[in-house]
């Protein structure tokens, strides 16, 4: 007997022994069977019965990297990105005047999104551009990549940020060239800049969760893994309480960054959590090349990810450039060849620039890639203008990295790029930018294999396959229900595609 029977479907099962059915009937939170117009026996007073008229079925959509605090925010601060109707300095400067007309003096103003490539200037705000818009409020704007940020005066002296102050190991303050003052224009700094400046209030910051919990569930995400390097225990209980608030409704992997590993080696991290609810995923490390060196050097990045891997748990490194993953990988060699583990799933996030003879190495070590096929749509027409050829041809070669034997999952660094899953699907299957123009159309792969990025491999890159990832008998009842089947309908129209409903455990937590 069923609980809930979905029938009248295109069930995307992707389970290769059954890669297609026309029902799911669910209980108790799993899937109960796969079926064609045979379940009907299963039926009894109390099964909810949904005729899905031919709409299409998938496993939930796994998003395997974004960042939940950062999305949250991005969604209760100014957005003066692109899509908000800012296409120039001077539109910026007037939204932030308008904001600090509603809040006290000395209140920071935060602002994110902006691309200096959409703005008429074609360059970055600087600290007198904000100066002009909120004198007597510290204003911090965010780059759309995240890893820029631009400060006006006030805010640059409130974290004591002078001409006098140095560059620090991981970050470029940028100068005017004559005078040496800084222009407000901070590179690779995030981290810093998030312990110095205060965080939003908890209730701003509950707001932005909430709103993020609706764009996942109305995006078809059923689980996502977060990749934060600042996760540590205190950000642990913090979804520990949205978890248990019912504030999130996604299944949540957390990654650790360093300093949370350390904690959690000294036992300090407990939980009751139901863990297909909540649970820790491996050890965040970021490997950033913002001042021209690695940082960290690799004979650090190699004792780093040693202990790591030592203490059994699975490294994912962030590496975007040739050398860095490089680097990546011959850390990741060094500590195999130590230790060696089978099945280690150690990890490289975004991989962005990796010609074949790299893909080739990292598919022998067994390291698998998480990538961000989204970046292509909304930050091609950048890729196009500013990446130089030789790093172009290169540039997320997704059917490059398949076919060397790679195990691809996806996921959308939100607020980097939109959490929405078919965006991503439409950018790795068509490869075009939102302008419409092409990045790399030999690196182009089927629909079939971009679902698999966001759902079977995106379970196998947590260790999840055995729960999640596919629709067969006793995995979760994690579902997600497009109006329309991505491999049957024309690439343009992938776009066009809506998510219908979110499932979440055999609990509908979303309807369109
Ligand atoms: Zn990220």
């Amino acid at each position: 007997m069923t609980d809930l029977l979905l029938l009248n479907a295109v069930v995307l099962t992707m389970d290769e022994n059954r890669p297609r059915a026309q029902e799911v009937a669910i209980k108790d939170g799993r899937i109960l069977a796969v079926g064609e117009d045979d379940l009907k026996s299963l039926v009894h007073n109390s099964t909810e019965v949904i005729d899905l008229g031919g709409k299409t079925i998938l496993p939930g959509f796994i998003d395997a990297h974004l960042h939940l605090r950062a999305l949250a925010e991005s969604l209760v601060t100014l957005n003066i990105g692109p899509a908000s109707g800012v296409s120039s300095i001077s539109h910026i400067q007037e939204r932030i005047h308008h904001q600090a007309l509603t809040l006290p003096p000395g209140t920071w103003i935060r602002a994110g999104g902006y691309n200096e490539i959409y703005l008429s200037e074609k360059r970055d705000p600087n600290r007198w551009d904000l100066d002009a818009a909120a004198p007597h409020h510290p204003v911090k704007l965010t780059h759309r990549s995240g890893h820029a940020h631009v400060l006006n005066s006030l805010g640059l002296t409130n974290i004591g940020i002078s001409k006098e102050t140095p560059d620090s190991e991981t970050g470029i303050i940028d100068r005017d060239l004559e005078t040496g003052e800084p222009t407000g224009l901070l590179y690779g700094m995030g981290d810093f800049l998030s312990q110095v400046i205060p965080p939003l209030d908890e209730s701003q910051l509950d707001r932005g969760v909430k709103l993020a919990n609706q764009e996942l569930l109305s995006s078809g995400i059923t689980t996502f893994q977060d990749a934060s390097s600042r996760n540590d225990i205190e950000r642990w209980r913090s979804f520990e309480n949205w978890k248990r608030e019912g504030t999130l409704q996604c299944r949540v992997l957390m990654m650790l960054g360093f300093k949370g590993f350390e904690e959690y080696q000294a036992g300090r991290l407990t939980s009751q959590m139901d863990k297909s609810h909540l649970r820790l995923g491996g050890v965040k490390i970021v490997l950033d090349e913002t001042t021209g060196r690695l940082n960290p050097r690799q004979e650090d990045l190699n004792e780093i990810v040693l202990s790591v891997h030592q203490a059994g748990r699975q490294v994912a490194i962030h590496a975007i450039e040739e050398t860095a993953i490089e680097a990546a990988c011959s850390a990741l060699e060094h500590a195999i060849r130590a230790s060696p583990r089978p099945d280690h799933r150690h990890r490289i996030e975004h991989c962005s620039v990796c010609p074949e003879d790299l893909a080739a190495r990292i598919a022998s070590l067994g390291i698998a890639v998480v990538t961000n096929p989204a970046f292509l749509y909304v930050s091609g027409e950048r890729y196009l203008k500013t990446v130089p050829p030789r790093q172009l041809k290169h540039l997320y070669p997704l059917a490059t990295l398949i076919q060397n034997g790679v195990q691809v999952a996806a996921g959308s660094d939100a607020p980097v790029a939109p959490v929405n899953p078919l965006a991503g699907i439409y950018a790795a299957v068509s490869r075009k930018a939102e302008s419409g123009e092409v990045v790399l159309a030999n690196e182009k792969i089927t629909s079939y294999e971009a679902l698999r990025m966001y759902t079977m491999l995106a379970a196998r890159s947590s260790f999840d396959e055995n729960l999640k990832g596919i629709i067969a008998p006793g995995k979760l009842a994690d579902l997600t229900i497009l109006s329309a089947d991505p491999t049957s309908v024309p690439i343009e129209a992938i776009k066009e595609i809506r998510v219908e409903m979110t499932i979440v455990g055999g609990d509908v937590v979303y309807r369109h």
